[in-house]
């Protein structure tokens, strides 16, 4: 996924393991955003709960999986 900085709007790649990341620490924190920082002008840029799951909607098992 792709988030565009609010600031230079330069668009930030944000791979599914540093999407993974960012849920972790939200779940951990209790967070509703993930910060992102921009690369070249180092704003935060917030990226909701909902857009980070929507980058990868097969990361949580399925706990009615019993295979
Ligand atoms: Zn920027």
């Amino acid at each position: 996924m792709q988030i565009r900085c609010s600031k230079c709007h330069i668009p930030i790649a944000l791979n599914r393991d540093a999407a993974v990341d960012a849920l972790d620490h939200i779940d951990k924190e209790k967070l509703s955003f993930y910060d992102l920082r921009c690369p070249k002008c180092r704003t935060m840029n917030r990226v909701s709960r909902k857009q980070l799951q929507r980058s990868m909607p097969k990361i949580t098992r399925d706990p009615d999986d019993a295979s």
